[in-house]
């Protein structure tokens, strides 16, 4: 992949954006969100020098979503404090900071009903993100190795190992050798989401592929599947930290 970064003059306003070349691309396409604000994908081959004229094409979508997620000046990462609103096993959340009492060295904190309780030592105060991403990390691994333990029986096929990470593009991934991957941040979906994920993961451990006999068996194990799905994208930009 090269990447560069650049501005354009869209809407009257400077927009800050990357263009990414990427081997894989078929076509250029544009995305926009908070975490990477607006990138320009190009396949190999396509020069730089077309991109002002493709970013004249797109200005009006690209205008209103520079708007919607303020990336005017490129990303926007969360800013979490108290009163901050994120979504933690499908329940809309709002986050609480306290201090660490003196004495105590190790962040604590505790999932209520509405909230998400952190107690935090001063120098992590002055930043909460990676608190909260801790935070979700940690509860996405205890979460998802659960899931899997209630699931693998059901598919009848056990993962050689659970990987939990960071993806922007995918919830959960299935490698040939049998590892099943998730996307931390899947932990703010609600649980028959995660379930649907993780029934869909396992299925690829009997058909690693898309066929029709894949989703004869997604379908047989978990019927629901496709309707829990949709909360995902519905709510796909609230899920970024
Ligand atoms: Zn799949």
């Amino acid at each position: 992949m090269e990447k560069r970064r650049r501005f354009a003059l869209l809407g009257g306003r400077t927009l800050r954006y990357e263009v990414r070349k990427h081997r894989q691309a078929r076509s250029a396409t544009a995305r926009v969100n908070r975490r990477d604000g607006v990138v320009v994908t190009l396949p190999w081959r396509v020069p730089f020098r077309v991109v002002p004229s493709l970013l004249k094409e797109w200005e009006p979508f690209l205008v209103e979503q520079a708007e919607k997620y303020g990336v005017w000046n490129g990303p926007a990462v969360r800013e979490f404090s108290t009163g901050s609103e994120l979504w933690i096993l499908g329940e809309l959340r709002s986050l609480q900071i306290e201090a660490l009492p003196a004495q105590r060295k190790r962040y604590s904190a505790a999932l209520e009903p509405g909230a998400l309780r952190l107690a935090l030592a001063p120098e992590e105060i002055l930043d909460v993100r990676p608190a909260v991403e801790k935070f979700l990390r940690r509860l996405a691994r205890t979460e998802l190795v659960d899931r899997v333990k209630h699931w693998a029986p059901r598919v009848g096929r056990e993962p050689t190992k659970v990987m939990i990470g960071e993806r922007t593009s995918r919830w959960g991934s299935c490698s040939r050798r049998g590892t099943l991957s998730f996307c931390y941040r899947l932990v703010m979906a609600p649980p028959e989401t995660i379930d649907a994920v993780v029934a869909h993961e396992l299925c690829h451990l009997v058909h690693l592929n898309h066929s029709p006999r894949f989703y004869e068996l997604l379908d047989e194990v978990c019927p629901g599947h496709r309707q829990v799905m949709a909360w995902l994208d519905v709510h796909h930009d609230e899920l970024l930290i």
